[in-house]
């Protein structure tokens, strides 16, 4: 009997691994489900290795029917055990909506298998000390099951680059167990060792793969960032109705400081409470509660009615925190992807109108993640593809009584020949960061046009180009606009560039540095935009600039209102006092035109004249007007 023993302690291996399991909360993957299927499936085999034992020693004393069912249960749920280390593997290679045909007729080979070795006879042999059942049956099973393994092992090697490597090697040893311990009893029929092998394998799975604290964030101990990227792929492929609250926390927490991990436990505990959810801790402090049902109305009003109870609960219980915002996903379906669902996510968590604590999230802001996305791909192969345009908006100046300057101002020509505005593309590329790129372009074309044009001789004095935020506080920005126009063979002086005044300039220094930079090379500096909320006088004192361009919000005010007209004159009598240059912006009619002049500003630039022109039509219009 002393086979019994190592197959009892096989049986032991198994029921500690059930016991760990279940007292974990699992979050319902897929896999996670296999896997348990898996270890109750193994753990039945062993039993029944264990009762096929008892009742071939016992086979004097009960009926040899018995013994023979006993035995084919054994050898069919040994094939079935091999079976779910496939199934397990192939898992994670396929995605859940994939045709699963291929599954269907795995699983009708394993059922056929199991019918053969039912319907096929066994033997069994006992000698008081070795014990072992052959015949068809079990010849049958030493096909079926070798089958499985070497398809799992088939598996890491032909799909291998599908799964992580540590996956690939913890398949690898489980099903090389599962060999040596079948080749060895195959040798050997009285050492029983394939329960025990099969035992060690899962157990390894387990420690490498399935252990559940894989699922779990370290500090709070609930799901993790990771789990919930793959629970809502999960989500998305058995197309599951979920909605979500998203708990956002900007407060930084630092490692070490146990206040506050006492804070994020007294959340996380809250936040656990809610039965029917499932809670994620996202990055940074922020967490996810997911409610899943099958009817979509019932998770909504559920989520609705806690989004209120957690609101009050933050709001009383951890004030220390003031900055907490909530998101609420009442469908989970405005994605269609994790990806998606992250991005929308992260997108919004900084964007809360002043005042608000919560914002509902529905399929306008996917939409507006897809455009967004779409955006940066057309203006990523707006650069590769050269279809970046620049059009020159003529500025006249009253003084000389003709065009002495121009606007750069970047068009994307489309596909399909269309021009696209920068109302469009240029909020885009300041957010990805493609401005710098995509300003460095039109820099580049503009001196390009001074070079190549003749502009000089059609009596341009200089290019005014426009300058983003982000390029401002590159601080190889100088650098690199030396680079060109060095290489263009340009003077610095033909150059004007626009900057204007933003809330996000984080890097003033920066920009003062750039900005003394090339106006040592002779470039000068225009502020553009004045007169709207962003820019004011201060800027003007701060910033050493030549020329202020009053926008045309300001201008059209002018025209408006008697008291913007007061505010007015007095700004361009101190802007003048001070030795700036003016330009008035969105010059649309003679009238306009005539009070502009009067003003006393020296330059103007708008639809009176010309509209932004393409380089060829520009050269035309200054042919004809200057
Ligand atoms: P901006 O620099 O203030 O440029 C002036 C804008 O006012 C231009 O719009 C121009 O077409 C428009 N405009 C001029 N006169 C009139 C007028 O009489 N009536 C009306 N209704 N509009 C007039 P555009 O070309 O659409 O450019 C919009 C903005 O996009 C620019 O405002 C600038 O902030 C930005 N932008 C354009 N090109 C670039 C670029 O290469 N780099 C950067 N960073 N920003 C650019
Ligand atoms: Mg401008
Ligand atoms: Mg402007």
């Amino acid at each position: 009997m002393s086979t019994i023993q190592v197959q009892l302690c096989g049986l032991v291996f198994d029921l500690l691994l059930i016991d760990f399991i279940l007292k974990h909360e699992s979050v319902g993957l897929f896999s996670e489900k296999i896997f348990k299927q898996c270890v109750v499936v193994y753990t039945a085999c062993i039993t029944l290795d264990i009762l096929s034992c008892i009742a071939i020693v016992n086979s004097d004393k009960i009926p040899a029917s018995v013994v023979i069912a006993s035995c084919k249960t054994y050898l069919i749920s040994l094939e079935l055990s091999t079976y779910y280390a496939f199934l397990y593997t192939y898992h994670d290679i396929k995605h859940l909506r994939e045709d699963s045909n291929f599954g269907y007729s795995i699983l009708i080979t394993v059922l056929v298998g199991a019918l053969i070795t039912a319907l096929l006879p066994v033997s069994y042999y006992y000698d008081g000390t070795e014990l072992y059942s052959y015949g068809p049956a079990t010849k049958a099973t030493y096909i079926i099951a070798p089958a499985f393994i070497i398809a799992t092992l088939l598996i890491t090697f032909l799909q291998g680059k599908q799964m992580n490597a540590h996956r690939k090697n913890a398949v690898r040893y489980w099903m090389l167990i599962e060999i040596v311990a079948a080749a060895i009893q195959f040798i050997f029929p009285g050492v029983l060792l394939v329960g025990f092998g099969s035992a060690i394998g899962i157990y390894i799975l387990y420690s490498q793969l399935e252990n559940p604290d894989i699922y779990l964030d370290r500090t709070t101990g609930c799901f993790s960032m990771e789990t919930f990227s793959l629970y809502i792929r999960q989500e998305y492929e058995l197309v599951k109705n979920f909605s979500a609250i998203i708990v956002c926390n900007d407060r930084e927490w630092k490692m070490g400081d146990e206040g506050t991990k006492r804070t994020l436990l007294e959340m996380t505990n809250f936040l656990n409470s809610f039965g029917d959810s499932k809670l994620f801790r996202l990055s940074g402090n922020d967490f996810a509660l997911i409610y899943d049902k099958k009817e979509k109305d019932m998770n909504e009003i559920e989520s609705a009615v806690n989004l209120d109870v957690i609101r009050e609960r933050f709001k009383d219980s951890w004030t220390n925190i003031n900055n907490t915002k909530f998101l609420y996903v009442p469908d989970g379906h405005i994605a269609s992807t994790t990806e998606e669902f992250v991005a929308v996510y992260q997108r919004n968590r900084d964007k809360f109108e002043i005042g608000a604590d919560s914002r509902t999230l529905e399929f306008d802001s996917v939409e507006r993640i897809r455009e967004y996305n779409g955006m940066i791909i057309e203006i990523n192969d707006a650069l590769n593809q050269d279809r970046i345009e620049v059009y020159y908006q003529p500025i006249y100046s009253i003084a000389a009584d003709k065009f002495v300057s121009a606007e750069a101002l970047a068009r994307i020509k489309t596909k399909d020949g269309q021009i696209m505005m920068p109302g469009k593309f240029i909020p885009v590329a300041e957010e990805s960061g493609l401005i710098e790129q995509l300003g460095q372009r039109v820099f580049e074309k503009t001196c390009k046009c001074i070079k190549e044009c003749g502009l000089k001789e059609k009596g341009i004095e200089y290019l005014e180009v426009n300058l983003s935020v982000a390029q401002c506080e590159n601080p190889m920005l100088s650098t690199k606009y030396q680079d060109i126009m060095k290489e263009i063979e340009i003077t610095p002086d033909d150059i004007n560039l626009e900057i204007t005044e933003s809330s996000t300039l984080n890097q003033r220094n920066v920009l003062l540095k750039n900005m003394n930079d090339l106006m040592n090379l002779g470039c000068n500096f225009s502020l553009d935009d004045f007169g709207t909320g962003e820019s004011n006088l201060n800027y003007i004192v701060d910033m050493p600039v030549k020329i202020v361009k009053f926008d045309r919000s300001m201008v059209l005010d002018y025209f408006r209102s008697e008291r913007a007209k007061v505010v007015m004159k007095a700004t361009v009598n101190m802007i003048k006092e001070l030795g700036l240059k003016m330009v008035a912006e969105g010059v649309e009619t003679e009238e306009q035109m005539q009070g502009i002049k009067d003003l006393g500003i020296d330059y103007i630039q708008g639809f009176y004249y010309s509209k932004p022109l393409p380089q060829d039509e520009f050269l035309r219009f200054l042919e004809v007007r200057n």
